[in-house]
């Protein structure tokens, strides 16, 4: 009888596949990988082979250089690839351009490697495809009751309430590079902000790789001028870790604002001086953790990082075996 973990089983590197001889998302050089996204907890370089998909590749080559991997296959979604005598197909994972789960299938056995995903809508990447399977690898990034996050265009529609409210400070924004940036600039478009944003320097490269791959974020451009009043009333998105240097000085009276799930809770943004938190996740929050798995209601439930216990437990009462796998590596980029 074949077992789960005959197919797939936690190690040191990752998830290790061992009759397809690759990790899912290894945290060490490896001979073949398979990289569900470009978070760099996932996608990391200095592999032998890599399978992903073709904006995942483009954001590692953008971030690594292009010798990143000795060698690349772009799978796009929903294409199966052959490693060895496993069929391995990349699925959207709603998290970011280019985020896919991985199923894996072999001997009549599917198993589906979230990899890091959200179930609302996110205008920069198609939304998370539910896979039926035998077991569901899960994240728990968000894996406790208390974290519900809001809708996102009320959180935009608070930003932009405290920009017509203080006309002379300017806003920043500081949001993670690879995802969390873009979208923010979308979610502003979609509201109705058809003004130039302004945009720190380390943003602008995955800006125009986003831009490449067809997400249209409207007028950007440096956030740099001689006149520090020409930033009054104006938006500006920045590397979290901007925010608190020397940068952020050229802005008149900016009111500091922070997109992340971890604005929830208030100590964490007293903590970063933000005076504007701003509950703009790209993981699945409690509510979409347990309804993903109550949707899918799979054979068995593995989590691999995160709260990993409640959401085991909350498994277990509704019958579905869970198993923390407590897979070390995967901070992530918002903690
Ligand atoms: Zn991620
Ligand atoms: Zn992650």
């Amino acid at each position: 009888m074949i077992r789960p973990q005959d197919l797939l089983c936690p190690k040191p590197e990752g998830l290790y596949c061992a009759p397809g001889d690759f990790y899912v998302d290894p945290v060490r050089p490896v001979p073949r990988a398979v990289v569900t996204h470009g978070h760099s907890d996932h996608a990391r370089a200095g592999h032998g082979a890599v399978l992903a998909t073709p904006e995942t590749l483009d954001i590692m080559g953008e971030r690594y250089g292009a010798g990143f991997a000795a060698s690349t296959q772009a799978a796009a979604y929903g294409e199966a690839v052959a490693r060895d005598d496993v069929e391995v197909t990349l699925v959207p994972a709603g998290h970011v351009l280019g985020s896919a789960q991985a199923v894996v299938r072999w001997k009549g056995l599917t198993m589906v490697v979230s990899g890091d995903y959200k179930r609302r809508r996110d205008p920069t990447c198609p939304a998370f495809e539910p896979v039926p399977c035998d077991v569901f690898i899960s994240e728990a990034t968000f894996g406790l009751p208390v974290f519900r996050h809001p809708d996102d265009r009320e959180e935009i529609a608070r930003l932009l309430r405290s920009v017509t409210q203080f006309p002379e400070r300017s806003h920043i924004i500081g949001a993670y590079a690879l995802g969390k940036a873009q979208r923010i600039i979308r979610l502003l478009r979609e509201a109705g902000w058809d003004r130039t944003i302004h945009v720190h320097g380390a943003l602008e490269r995955l800006n125009a790789l986003y831009a490449r791959h067809g997400v249209d974020l409207g007028p950007l451009a440096p956030a740099t001028t001689a006149n520090k009043r020409e930033f009054a009333g104006q938006i500006i998105i920045a590397p979290p870790s901007a925010m608190q240097d020397r940068w952020s000085r050229r802005f008149p009276d900016p009111v500091a604002a922070f997109a992340s799930g971890w604005m929830q809770i208030r100590a964490r943004a007293r903590q970063r001086g933000v005076e504007l938190p701003l509950v703009i996740s790209d993981h699945a929050d409690w509510d979409e953790l347990t309804a993903t798995v109550d949707e899918l209601r799979p054979g068995e439930l593995w989590i691999t990082h995160g709260r990993e216990e409640a959401l085991a437990r909350w498994a277990h009462l509704h019958d579905i075996p869970a198993r923390a796998l407590a897979l070390v590596g995967y901070e992530d980029e918002e903690e």
